[in-house]
């Protein structure tokens, strides 16, 4: 079974309906249910719930310090390659957009991550639009398992493949993989996603369930918020982030939130996601899934990044370029977004310090499940990180 097969956007709007008669009253007992049903859930992200943020903020973050301490975990992007072959209609790499397209090399990937390892990463993230033709997927192995024994953390954000692909990027030492469904609600799917494989509501659903499949240890899923109304991503999210976590009961689940940016294209969100809305669903999601990693993204402004991290978050990334060389040759490539947090990796450091929690640029080494990546085709290559 698929999260496919039981997944109903029909559903979805009903359970909506619920929510939007929330009462005042069914917030305060959702917010004080010893375990949070997924109606209390549904109270918790509802109209009604808007004027509980605080409360809701209270009960968030003494859940997030009770499962996860006070650490939070920076890591960093590198962009492998602008090309691609869909139309996303809110993205900069959009192959209708004329920009500058560039595929690094895996020697030029090294570099950019040389760049992040003097600033302290050990933990990045590989991004690529979907271009097998430019960035294959041998070469994205065989560039996971150049950089896997400097960077204990490697994730991948890259076009949807067969669970046998992710099976050869967790054997090159890949430890997880974000897909965002972009938006649950398949009529504005079809809208947005105007050309290329991404067209593919059902494959691009199902891409969670191949990753879980091929035994990764992390899964990332995120809704781009501002593309269709919150509340029905919220509820989507909650749904398959449940559904993962008990299906593949071994892997990492987490969700991010990533609010759509300027890019080339000059697309305008036609939901925009106020500050207060993405509080309340992040901080309603942290209730619901106690032990759901929550990341954030530089795409937020810096004061809405150190008021909203103590509560909730347990990643963020710093220090982001969001186009390929953008370490090492800045400018050389269309970025896909502007981001918003524009600080030093260093200075998040600090700003998170300053917030009483401790940053932490190393959480996991795979010699805790396995010496080495196994790899065959990928060749030794001597290294200097
Ligand atoms: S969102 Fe991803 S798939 Fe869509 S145009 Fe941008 S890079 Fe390509």
């Amino acid at each position: 079974m698929l999260f496919n097969d039981i997944y109903a956007p029909e559903d979805v709007r009903a359970l909506l309906n619920r929510s939007d008669q929330t009462t005042p009253e069914q917030v305060e007992r959702a917010l004080s249910a010893g375990h949070p049903s997924f109606s209390d859930f549904l109270a918790l992200i509802s109209p009604a719930a808007a004027d509980f943020l605080e409360p809701l903020a209270a009960r968030a973050q003494r859940i997030t310090r009770e499962r996860f301490g006070r650490i939070v975990r920076l890591y960093a992007p590198i962009y492998v390659s602008n090309e691609c072959t869909n139309r996303c209609a809110y993205c900069g790499f959009n192959r209708g957009n004329e920009v500058h397209r560039v595929t690094l090399t895996p020697e030029e990937v090294l570099e950019e991550a040389r760049a992040l390892w003097r600033e302290g990463f050990r933990d990045i993230l590989l991004v690529s639009g979907e271009a097998p033709h430019k960035a294959p997927l041998s070469q994205l192995v065989e560039t996971a398992y150049l950089l896997s024994r400097d960077f204990p953390s490697i994730s991948v954000e890259i076009y949807p493949l067969e669970r046998e692909g992710y099976a050869s990027l967790e054997r090159a030492g890949v430890e997880g993989v974000t897909v965002f469904q972009e938006t649950y609600d398949p009529e504005l799917y079809a809208k947005f996603h105007l050309g290329g494989k991404k067209r593919d509501y059902n494959y691009r659903l199902a891409t969670p369930d191949r990753i879980g499949a091929a035994g990764m240890r992390k899964i990332g899923l995120g809704a781009l918020l501002g593309l269709g109304p919150w509340r029905f991503e919220a509820i989507s999210l909650a749904l398959h982030a449940l559904y993962l976590q008990k299906t593949y009961w071994q892997t990492n689940i987490s969700i991010s939130f990533p609010r759509i940016r300027e890019a080339s294209g000059g697309f305008t969100p036609p939901s925009p996601v106020s500050d207060r809305e993405m509080a309340q669903l992040a901080f309603a999601l942290r209730v619901l899934i106690p032990d759901v990693g929550l990341t954030l993204s530089t795409r937020e402004t810096p004061a809405f990044r150190d008021g909203i991290t103590p509560i909730c978050f347990t990643a963020t990334s710093a220090g982001s370029k969001t186009e390929p060389g953008g370490y090492t040759r800045p400018g050389e490539a269309t970025e896909q977004f502007a981001i918003e947090d524009s600080r030093t990796p260093g200075e998040v450091a600090e700003a998170i310090k300053a917030m009483g929690l401790e940053p932490v640029w190393k959480d996991w080494d795979r010699a805790f499940i396995a010496p080495e990546p196994r790899i065959h085709q990928a060749k030794e290559t001597e290294r200097t990180l």
